[in-house]
């Protein structure tokens, strides 16, 4: 298997702040926790290029990407929400980081690559059509489907999102939408608090109460997800990899371990292989607990490299 790493220098240049937990250093964990088990040295690694205006408006409205670019400040940081901040280099972060799931859509379309993984932040799955939130300001794995329809004229697109925050961007810019189905695995009641319960035919919400373990996930992953998918018959499938439902995770009381997302990865490799022609593009969610974020992305880049996981 060939698995592309696309990453971009850019994405360690945009912080929020010392004691912010989306921080530059989830990058270097990760970045460092597969150089040492000799993984990084397998991929093929690649820049990830920054999304055009034409790619970005594909899920966002003009108007977005102007106020947006309008906050960003020469110095310093600007808050924008809550706990979303910008400075003067966030915003070309985001355009990296959504490029490269463009840039991963292009590569398994054209056979460069078996599959992909995109470690760029800032994330994506919180950002709504015209709102930046949750640390998120362009929706990446949502560019990336416009993409897939746009250029290679996919008309089903899968998105799994096992993060433990419910992707209320990507359900926001696809409700409805029967030609993307969103499959989303999520502890509740919790953050995002919008489109919890959003009744959508296209969204699979996948509900979890604080404390769930890697058994009783799986169980309901393969209870409402599996069939959902193998109806749908995606021709690419697209994950939204966020890694704070690890049991370490500061910021949430989920208790997945490594291996729990050894097995989602081969799962959706399992679905892209019988519907997809194998085609699958990762990118990096959440994870704030630096060790165990590295370790979760060695298990699903294990999984994607078609390797054991010990
Ligand atoms: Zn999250």
């Amino acid at each position: 298997m060939i698995t592309a790493y696309l990453t971009h220098p850019e994405c360690h240049r945009h912080h929020m702040g010392p004691e912010h937990p989306e921080s530059p250093m989830r990058l270097e964990a990760i970045h460092a926790r597969l150089m040492r088990a000799g993984l990084l040295q397998q991929t093929m690694q690649g820049d990830a290029p920054a999304a055009t205006d034409e790619q970005l408006t594909r899920v966002h409205p003009p108007h977005h990407l102007q106020s947006l670019q309008a906050c960003v400040p020469e110095h310093g940081m600007v808050l924008l929400e809550d706990d979303t901040l910008m400075n003067a280099h966030s915003l070309q972060a985001a355009r990296h980081a959504a490029g490269a799931v463009v840039s991963g859509v292009d590569r398994v379309y054209r056979h460069q690559a078996d599959n992909v993984f995109c470690a760029v932040r800032p994330p994506g799955h919180h950002a709504e059509r015209d709102l930046a939130m949750g640390f998120c300001f362009f929706n990446n794995v949502a560019v990336g489907a416009a993409h897939a329809r746009q250029r290679y004229g996919a008309q089903r697109v899968a998105i799994l999102d096992f993060d433990v925050h419910q992707c209320n961007g990507t359900i926001d810019i696809f409700r409805d939408d029967p030609e993307v189905l969103v499959c989303t695995s999520f502890q509740s009641p919790f953050y995002p608090w919008r489109h919890l319960s959003t009744d959508a035919p296209n969204i699979i919400n996948t509900p979890l109460p604080a404390g769930t373990d890697g058994p009783t996930w799986r169980r309901a992953i393969e209870r409402d997800w599996l069939p959902a998918l193998d109806d749908f018959a995606p021709q690419i499938v697209l994950i939204s990899a966020g890694f704070d439902a690890h049991r370490d995770d500061p910021l949430a009381e989920c208790c997945l371990d490594d291996a729990d997302y050894y097995w989602i990865t081969r799962l959706a490799l399992d679905v892209a292989a019988r519907h997809a022609e194998h085609r699958l593009v990762s990118v990096l969610e959440g994870g704030y607990d630096l060790p165990a974020l590295g370790r979760g992305v060695e298990a699903h880049l294990k999984a994607l490299m078609g390797l054991p996981l010990d």
